[in-house]
């Protein structure tokens, strides 16, 4: 049986109420409509780098990041210093007066950017900068339409709710005017697979077709994410956006990438998920990552679009609070100087190759994909790909027992992701593969 890698931290003693009686007081004065994980949810008390701890104190290896959130660790060192002075130094007065934080945070972020995207507007949230960057497109260009993609995540809000394409996300109700869904280029599901060379070409032409035939042929953005992440960590294949970006920008509009799970080093060969794609957009979204835990997101864009935004004041109470903005900057310091992009790339490297070696064993595992440590393993029952939605929850409970956490995503929800704090090392990445390898033959046999 693997064994979790030695770890010192040790958790303080848990003294509050129970298991039983949280679940209770979550059933009684939540909402019905939260989810939880496994058949016997985990209560979640304390949490260390690369570690999660249980109010019994046992100990997991946290390889879902709280949605692929934990960037530099969890309570890392260095930004829980920087935060907890700031908390005890001042929380919030709002942008009317000047504070330090706001303003050397937005020069970092930008510096990790190509020149010419250099105007941050901090939000608390992936959804909230979705929103805003769709209205500053709109603002900008005058135009209304703006094309998604089909199986996108962009958030849950009335305006990303409309760019979110999963019926699992959406309720029925009149959201996201003007919005219009292309094709998803998910080359293992769709028309053009992995053998066809051309295939980011030929789905991007769903695009070029959606402009033409779907808007009124001027439209105000396109926005992607560079990598899939709740939709099953669907990688854009070559050119894609490429040729995306240059169909958009012909009929006027702006390119957006949400970077909310891709960014700050996460898919190991560059910065931001863009680069893997040789194309540079116009606004870049950005959350998750950027706070390593806290309410933190942000758009970014070229002075000459923010502009567009001065037609009237634009106000968020918490945006570029000096409590957040000391954790993003601490986080993208510790991100920067311990090289956790080198780290996403070298682990991710291992893991992708640990688990090539897994697909050749196992025949439920259909495909393995992404790259750094923002990684899908999609399950099937047999040849024609039916998705193993159930076989996938029981790897995910099998895997807990053993101290591995592991999320899930994807339509059908058999694609298991992992997306750990970028901190782990390699002894963790062997403990990952050793479980899953055990539990792949447990749950196959
Ligand atoms: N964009 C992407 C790519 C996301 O994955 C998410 C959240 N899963 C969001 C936007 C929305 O972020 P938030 O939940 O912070 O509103």
């Amino acid at each position: 049986m693997a064994n979790l890698p030695h770890c010192d931290f040790v958790p303080s003693k848990y003294e509050g109420p129970s298991k039983e009686e949280v679940q209770k007081l979550r059933g009684e004065y939540l909402t019905p409509a939260l989810m939880t994980y496994y058949k016997d949810p985990i209560m979640i008390v304390d949490g260390h780098m690369q570690y999660l701890f249980d109010e019994t104190g046992k100990r997991y290896l946290d390889s879902i990041a709280g949605i692929v959130t934990i960037s530099a660790g969890h309570c890392h060192p260095r930004v829980m210093k920087a935060v907890n002075e700031q908390n005890s130094r001042l929380q919030h007065t709002t942008t009317i007066y000047l504070h330090p934080n706001i303003a050397t945070f937005a020069e970092k972020l930008t510096s990790t950017l190509p020149d010419g995207l250099d105007v941050v507007y901090f939000t608390n949230s992936g959804s909230e900068a979705n929103d805003l960057a769709i209205l500053m497109a709109r603002a900008y260009t005058k135009n209304y339409d703006v094309i998604a993609l089909r199986n996108a995540y962009h958030g849950g809000s009335q305006g990303a709710m409309g760019l979110t394409a999963h019926s699992n996300w959406k309720y029925s109700v009149p959201h996201g005017f003007g919005i219009l869904h292309a094709a998803t280029p998910n080359r293992y599901r769709g028309h053009f697979g992995y053998d066809d060379p051309e295939s980011g070409e030929k789905y991007a032409q769903d695009v070029q077709d959606l402009i033409q035939r779907g808007s009124s042929g001027g439209i105000a953005g396109f926005i992607a994410e560079p990598i899939q992440g709740v939709g099953g960590i669907i990688e854009m294949p070559p050119n894609y956006l490429q040729d995306a970006y240059k169909y958009v920008r012909g009929a006027g509009g702006i390119c957006i990438a949400d970077e909310v799970q891709t960014g700050f080093g996460r898919t190991g060969e560059n910065f931001w998920g863009f680069e893997n794609n040789n194309v540079i957009p116009d606004m870049v979204v950005m959350a998750k990552g950027i706070g390593n835990g806290c309410p933190l997101g942000a758009v970014v864009t070229t002075k000459e679009i923010a502009q567009s935004m001065t037609e009237a004041i634009h106000f968020n109470t918490f945006g570029g609070n000096p409590v957040s903005c000391a954790q993003g900057l601490a986080s993208l310091e510790v991100i920067l100087e311990d090289d956790m992009q080198g780290n996403a790339k070298r682990l991710g490297n291992k893991l992708i190759g640990g688990l090539d070696d897994l697909q050749a064993k196992f025949e439920c595992i259909g495909d393995v994909r992404g790259k750094g440590l923002m990684v899908g393993i999609e399950l099937i029952e047999d040849k024609d790909k039916t998705p193993a939605t159930k076989l996938t929850n029981d790897i995910l409970e099998t895997c807990k027992d053993m101290g591995l956490l592991v999320g899930k995503g994807g339509f059908y929800g058999n694609v298991l992701r992992i997306t750990p704090p970028m901190c782990l090392t390699e002894e963790d990445i062997d403990f990952m593969l050793e479980v899953l390898d055990e539990v792949f033959a447990k749950e196959t046999k």
